[in-house]
């Protein structure tokens, strides 16, 4: 017996797009792009696993939660038998690694699954929540990962959430997520990158964008990119690398960077905010700045490769294993006028 969990989800976020395209016509534009977008993803050609990805999903075992928790550890509670938890247990397995997260599937004593993934997105959510009304907002996700974020940003109120990644593991893993939180949640994904969407949509209250801007070769175009989706006086968060000084400082490593090999552009706050303005945001701020600490990033059970530990200097820890400074990451918040 197969679960439709694809197929339902599939079908949710036709329906979620046809009703924003009542009142946004661009929402229409989304639309005749979503067969192509979905087909894709689905075509072993360009993803190889996405089969297996898939297949996976679609073993896991029916049941309906008995109750959702979208707070710190994102949770349903399940009564299920030893063996859907068994089944369960290996298929998730089947889906690393798991980075973004943590997720719990509570089923009692010896029947419940804490996948501890490789980072504790929580931290970063508890940074940037405090700064942010979500009720009733419609809310784009930009490489949102596993979707632990939009499933967070449900939790805090927001009306609905479109996340998009172009990573084919991260996309099933949402869907695993959705399969047991409820297909009918309001979070929905769509696996493409920012710059596959339809230009000036103007769609979203807010956009996010948490660990992207220094994968980005062209950081303006990004920036404008995340613009384009803003309603006017829409909200943009966006959480990157940065390094210390003033408004001239950008940090652009020769090679890799923490052992990222696509790590672009790291400014400072100061040159940050000018970015920003420039890029034509209005009431721009900083809201954080956090190192980031080996309890938030760091090698788990599912996700058992080498991790931030690894790729800090041995004899000091406040450098990378290059030599530039350690990972450190600033909130922005800024307005589209
Ligand atoms: N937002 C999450 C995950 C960050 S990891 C967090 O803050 O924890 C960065 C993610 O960006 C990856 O999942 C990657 O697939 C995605 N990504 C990279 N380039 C992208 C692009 N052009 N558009 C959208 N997402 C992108």
């Amino acid at each position: 017996m197969m679960n439709n969990t694809i197929f339902k989800a599939e079908q949710a976020l036709y329906l979620h797009l046809l009703q924003v395209s009542r009142y946004h016509p661009k929402a229409g534009e989304w639309l005749s792009c979503l067969p192509i977008w979905l087909a894709k993803i689905k075509d072993k050609s360009r993803y190889a696993h996405a089969p297996f990805y898939a297949s996976a999903i679609d073993r896991l075992p029916e049941t309906t939660a008995l109750a959702i928790r979208l707070t710190d550890r994102v949770e349903a509670v399940l009564d299920w038998q030893v063996s859907d938890f068994k089944k369960t247990h290996s298929l998730l397995k089947n889906l690393k690694p798991w980075r973004k997260g943590p997720f719990y599937l509570s089923g009692g004593a010896e029947k419940s699954i804490h996948i501890d993934t490789e980072w504790r997105s929580d931290f970063k959510w508890e940074r940037v929540r405090p700064h942010l009304q979500l009720q009733g907002k419609r809310v784009l996700d930009v490489g949102g990962g596993s979707g632990y974020h939009g499933f967070r940003m449900l939790g805090d109120g927001a009306k609905s959430v479109i996340v998009i990644d172009p990573s084919c593991l991260f996309y099933h893993q949402f869907m695993a997520m959705k399969h047991f939180l409820g297909v009918d949640l309001p979070v929905h994904y769509i696996p493409v990158p920012l710059e596959s969407l339809p230009k000036d949509s103007e769609l979203f209250d807010v956009v996010f964008s948490m660990g992207v801007l220094y994968h980005r070769i062209s950081p303006f175009e990004h920036l404008e990119q995340l613009k384009a989706q803003l309603n006017k006086g829409g909200t943009l968060v966006l959480e990157t690398l940065v390094v210390d000084g003033d408004e001239h400082t950008v940090l652009v490593p020769h090679e890799r960077y923490a052992q990222m090999n696509n790590v672009y552009f790291l400014p400072s706050v100061a040159a940050l905010t000018k970015w920003l303005l420039k890029a034509g945001f209005s009431e721009v701020s900083c809201v954080d700045v956090s190192i980031t600490s080996t309890d938030e990033q760091r090698a788990t059970e599912w996700m058992d490769y080498h991790s931030l530990v690894d790729f800090l200097d041995d004899a000091d820890n406040s450098k990378t294993i290059e030599g530039y400074p350690a990972p450190k990451r600033a909130t922005m918040i800024a307005k589209r006028p």
